[in-house]
C-alpha cells in the first residue's frame, strides 16, 4: 500500500473512532437521563450492541494499521493489539449470548477471552519498559516496587467489599473469575505506578495515552465491581463509556508508536524527583492503609500489601543511606588523593599536619620536601607518559623506606613531601640519606634505564616553625640549597633564608648586567688534530660582577633561566661574539666562533632570522658562526628543533651537538637532523686515560659519527696522553685545558700569535709534543 493511502486510511480510522466514541457516549448520556426509552428498542440495541461493538473494534483496526505501518517490528505494539483484540472478542461473545439466549452466563468462554487482556497488556508494558532500560540500579527497582505495592495496597482497600464478597462462601470458578477482573486491574495499576517511578525514562509523550487508557480501564472495572457487589449496577449508564474510552486511548498510544524513530535506549540515571514523589506517596498510602486497618475491617490482602510496601520503602531508605554514605566517602577520598600516583595529596598533608602539630604531646615532626633532579629532562625527552611513569615508580620506591606513621604525599609536579612522625634532626637526615640512595638506582621507563636523583629539604617541628606553612616554606628553601650544592639533602638553617634573598637580588643584578657591559665572553680554541691549526673557538660567558668578581656560568645560568632572561642573554652573547668576529675578520684572521644555546632557545622562533640579520649587518659570512646545542634541545620537541635548525642551516650557520653522550639521544636519531658536529662530553674524555671502558665508548662514538658524516670534537682534553689517544682514534678536533683555558679576546690573540711564532703546526702535533697552555 503506498504511504499516502496508508496515511489517508489512518486519518479515516481515527476520525471514525472518535465519532463512534462520541456517538456512543451521547447515546449513553441520553439513555441515562431518560431520553433513551423514547426510542427504546432499536435505540438501545444500536447503542448497547452495535456502537459498543464498534468502540472496541475500531481501536483494534487502528492498532493493526499502525503495526502494518511499522512493518510488524514492534513487539509491544503487537502485544497491545493482541490484548485489545482479546477484549473486543470477549465483547462479541457477550453480545452474541445476549442476542441469541437473552442472557449472559457467568463465567463463560467470553470471560476467558476477556481476561487474556490482562496478561497481554502486562506483557506489552514489560516489553515497553525493557526497551528503554538495559540495566537499572537496585535502587530504581526498589522504587518501582514501592510504587507498585503502594498503589496495589490502596486499590485493595477500595476493592475490599468486592474481595470480601467474592471470598465469602466456598470458592468456585465463578468466584475465581469474579476476582480475576479486579486483581488484573490491581496488577495493571501497580505496574503503571511502578513505571511512573521510572519517570526519568525517555518514554515519549505518547506514554501518557497508555497510562490514561489503563487507568480508565481499571477505574471503570473497579467501579463496576463495587456497583455489582452493592447491586446498583445498571447497563447502559455513562460508566460503560469507560470501556470504550480505554481501548481508544490505548489505540492512540499504539498509533503514536509509528512516529518513534527507534525506542530510545538511554535510561537517563533517575534524577529521582518523580521516584521520590511516587515512593513517598506510596509509603504514606501504605501507612494510611495500616492505620485504617486498625479502625475498620479491611481485606487481608490490603493489609499484607500495605505491610510489604512499608518494608520495601524501608529497604529503599536503607539503600539510599548506604549509597549516600559511600558517595560522601568517595568524595572525601577523591579530594585528598593524588590522581596520578594514588598517594595522598597536599590537602591530606594539611589535614594530617593540622592534627599532629596541635597534639598536646607535642611530638617532634620532620617535614621533608623532595624534588626530582632530572624530571623535566625525562618529560621533555621521553614524553609525558614516561614522566608520569617515573613519578609512579618514585612514589612506590619512597614508600618502601617509610613507617606506617609517616605520611608521604605528592605536592604536585615532581614534588613530594614526607611528614616523619616523632623524628628529630638525626632521624630525618638518616631517612633522607636512605631515600636519596634509593632514588639513584636507575628506573626502567619504556625499556630505557633512566637515572634520576632527588634533592631533599628538611624542616623540623617545633624548632623551625609552629605551623605547616612555615615548615613548608623552610623545607622548600632548604631543598633549593640541597639542589644547588648537589649534596642530596639539607636541613634548614637560618642562613638559608639569606640565600633566597641573595637569589632574588641576583635577578635584579642580572637585569642590570644585561644592559651594562658586565657580561664578557672568554674564548677557548678548538684545535684541528690533523693540521694543528686553530680555525674555531668556543665562546664561554663570564660575568664581571661589581662586588663578587668574575662569575662562571654555572653560578648564574639557573637564575637566568628561572627569571626568563635567557632570551635576552643569548642576544647579548650573539652581539658580543659577532662584534668580535668582525674585528678578527678585519685583522685578516677569520675565526669561527661557537656560542652555546640553551634548550629554552627552542621557543625563540625568530632566532634564525635574527642571527641572519645580525650577520648581514656586520657583512660577516655565515661561517663566522657556529651554534652549540644540547641533546636536551633536540629531544624536547623534535619538530620544533628540526624546524629551527633547518632554518639556521639554510642561512649557512653550522650546528654542533654539545655534551654528547649525557642525554638520551642516539646516533641514528641524529642522522635525521641537520647537524654538522658532535662534541663528546668531557665526562667521557677525562677518564679515558685510565678507564678502558670510557676509551672504548669514545672510540665507538668517533667511528659511528664518522659513518654519519659528522665532525667529532673531544672536549675536556686535559693532557697529552688523551690528546695522543684521540689523534690515534681519528678525532677531528680537540678542546681542553691541555690546549688552552678559555681566554679573554686580547689574551687569546697573544696565545694565537705565540703559537704561530713557535711554529706549532700539524707536524708538531703528529710528533705528539706538548701543547702550550
Ligand atoms: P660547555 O658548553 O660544556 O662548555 C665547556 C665547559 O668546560 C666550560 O666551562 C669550560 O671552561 C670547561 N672546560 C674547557 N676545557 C676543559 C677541560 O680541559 N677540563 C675541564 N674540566 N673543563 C674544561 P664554563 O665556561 O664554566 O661553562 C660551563 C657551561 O655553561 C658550558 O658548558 C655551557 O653549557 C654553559 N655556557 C657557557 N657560556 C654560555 C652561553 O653563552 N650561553 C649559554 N646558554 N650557556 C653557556
Ligand atoms: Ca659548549
Ligand atoms: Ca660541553
Amino acid at each position: 500500500m503506498p504511504s499516502s493511502r496508508r496515511a489517508t486510511l489512518r486519518t479515516g480510522l481515527m476520525w471514525a473512532m472518535g465519532l463512534v466514541l462520541a456517538a456512543y457516549v451521547t447515546g449513553l448520556v441520553l439513555h441515562s437521563i431518560g431520553l433513551g426509552p423514547v426510542w427504546n428498542g432499536w435505540f438501545s440495541t444500536l447503542v448497547h450492541y452495535w456502537l459498543a461493538m464498534l468502540t472496541s473494534w475500531l481501536p483494534v483496526a487502528v492498532c493493526l494499521l499502525a503495526i502494518y505501518r511499522v512493518g510488524f517490528r514492534r513487539t509491544e505494539m503487537l502485544l497491545a493489539a493482541a490484548a485489545m483484540t482479546a477484549y473486543a472478542s470477549g465483547f462479541i461473545f457477550i453480545v452474541w449470548s445476549q442476542v441469541t439466549t437473552g442472557s449472559v452466563p457467568f463465567p463463560s468462554v467470553g470471560d476467558g477471552v476477556y481476561l487474556l487482556f490482562f496478561p497481554l497488556m502486562m506483557a506489552a508494558l514489560v516489553v515497553t519498559v525493557r526497551h528503554h532500560v538495559r540495566s537499572l540500579a537496585v535502587s530504581v527497582w526498589l522504587d518501582c516496587a514501592v510504587g507498585s505495592l503502594g498503589a496495589a495496597a490502596v486499590l485493595a482497600v477500595v476493592l475490599s467489599p468486592v474481595l470480601d464478597s467474592a471470598l465469602t462462601g466456598p470458592p468456585s470458578s465463578a468466584t475465581v473469575v469474579a476476582l480475576a477482573y479486579p486483581m488484573g486491574d490491581l496488577l495493571l495499576v501497580s505496574a503503571v505506578a511502578g513505571i511512573a517511578t521510572l519517570g526519568d525514562l525517555r518514554l515519549g509523550s505518547r506514554w501518557g495515552f497508555l497510562i490514561a487508557g489503563l487507568m480508565v480501564f481499571a477505574a471503570t472495572d473497579v467501579l463496576y465491581a463495587l456497583q455489582v457487589t452493592k447491586g446498583t449496577y445498571l447497563v447502559g449508564m455513562p460508566l460503560d463509556a469507560g470501556w470504550a474510552l480505554g481501548p481508544a486511548l490505548v489505540a492512540m498510544w499504539v498509533d503514536g508508536g509509528t512516529q518513534d524513530k527507534q525506542p530510545t535506549h538511554e535510561a537517563g540515571p533517575a534524577t529521582g524527583a518523580t521516584a521520590l514523589v511516587v515512593s513517598v506517596a506510596a509509603s504514606v498510602a501504605g501507612l494510611g492503609v495500616l492505620v485504617a486497618g486498625t479502625q475498620t475491617r479491611l481485606s487481608r490482602l490490603a493489609i499484607l500489601l500495605a505491610a510489604v510496601t512499608l518494608l520495601a520503602a524501608t529497604a529503599r531508605t536503607q539503600l539510599g543511606f548506604h549509597l549516600l554514605a559511600r558517595m560522601a566517602d568517595l568524595r572525601r577520598r577523591d579530594a585528598t588523593t593524588d590522581e596520578l600516583t594514588g598517594l595522598p595529596n597536599r590537602r591530606a598533608l594539611h589535614a594530617e599536619a593540622h592534627t599532629r602539630l596541635l597534639e598536646p604531646q607535642h611530638r617532634r615532626q620532620a617535614l621533608l620536601m623532595l624534588d626530582l633532579d632530572k624530571f623535566k629532562e625525562v618529560n621533555d625527552t621521553l614524553g609525558h607518559h614516561a614522566g608520569d611513569e617515573l613519578l609512579l615508580q618514585v612514589g612506590a620506591r619512597l614508600g618502601e623506606h617509610l613507617r606506617a606513621r609517616d605520611l608521604l604525599v605528592r605536592l604536585g609536579g615532581d614534588e613530594f613531601a614526607i611528614l616523619l612522625d616523632d623524628a628529630g634532626h638525626d632521624q630525618a637526615t638518616a631517612v633522607a640519606a636512605k631515600l636519596c640512595a634509593s632514588l639513584t638506582k636507575p628506573f626502567t621507563l619504556m625499556d630505557i634505564a633512566v637515572h634520576s636523583a632527588v634533592s631533599i629539604g628538611i624542616a623540623l617541628f617545633p624548632d623551625d616553625g609552629p605551623d605547616l606553612s612555615t615548615l613548608l616554606r623552610k623545607a622548600d628553601t632548604a631543598m633549593f640549597k640541597a639542589k644547588a650544592s648537589g649534596n642530596g639533602h639539607h636541613v634548614f638553617s637560618g642562613a638559608d633564608d639569606v640565600d633566597l634573598t641573595t637569589r632574588l637580588r641576583m635577578v635584579e643584578e642580572l637585569r642590570t648586567a644585561l644592559t651594562s657591559d658586565q657580561l664578557a665572553l672568554y674564548y677557548q680554541p678548538k684545535v684541528d688534530m690533523r693540521t694543528g691549526e686553530v680555525k674555531s673557538l668556543e665562546a664561554l660567558l663570564r660575568w664581571n660582577h661589581p662586588t663578587l668578581g668574575l662569575l662562571y656560568p654555572d653560578s648564574f645560568l639557573d637564575v637566568v633561566e628561572d627569571a626568563g632572561l635567557m632570551h635576552a642573554m643569548t642576544r647579548v652573547v650573539l652581539r658580543i661574539a659577532l662584534d668580535q668576529a668582525t674585528l678578527w675578520q678585519a685583522d685578516g684572521q677569520p675565526l669561527t666562533i661557537a656560542i652555546n644555546l640553551s634548550a629554552s632557545s627552542l621557543v625563540d622562533t625568530d632566532l634564525p632570522e635574527q642571527v641572519a640579520s645580525m650577520l648581514a649587518a656586520r657583512k660577516l659570512s655565515p661561517e663566522a658562526l657556529q651554534l652549540e646545542i644540547t641533546e636536551e634541545f633536540l629531544m624536547a620537541d623534535r619538530d620544533r628543533a628540526r624546524n629551527i635548525l633547518t632554518r639556521l642551516r639554510r642561512h649557512g650557520v653550522q650546528i654542533s651537538v654539545d655534551d654528547f653522550g649525557t642525554g638520551y639521544s642516539s646516533l641514528s636519531y641524529l642522522r635525521d637532523l641537520p647537524i654538522d658536529e658532535l662534541k663528546i662530553d668531557r665526562s667521557f674524555v677525562l677518564p679515558m686515560v685510565d678507564d678502558a671502558l670510557a676509551a672504548a665508548l669514545v672510540a665507538s662514538t668517533i667511528s659511528l659519527a664518522h659513518s654519519l658524516d659528522l665532525r667529532v670534537v673531544a672536549e675536556g682534553v686535559e693532557n697529552d696522553i688523551a690528546y695522543t689517544e684521540l689523534t690515534a682514534l681519528g678525532c677531528d678536533q680537540a678542546q681542553g685545558f691541555f690546549i688552552s683555558r678559555p681566554l679573554p679576546a686580547v689574551e687569546l690573540e697573544h696565545w694565537l700569535s705565540n703559537r704561530s711564532a713557535a711554529g706549532q703546526t700539524s707536524d708538531v702535533v703528529t710528533e705528539g709534543s706538548g701543547r702550550p697552555r
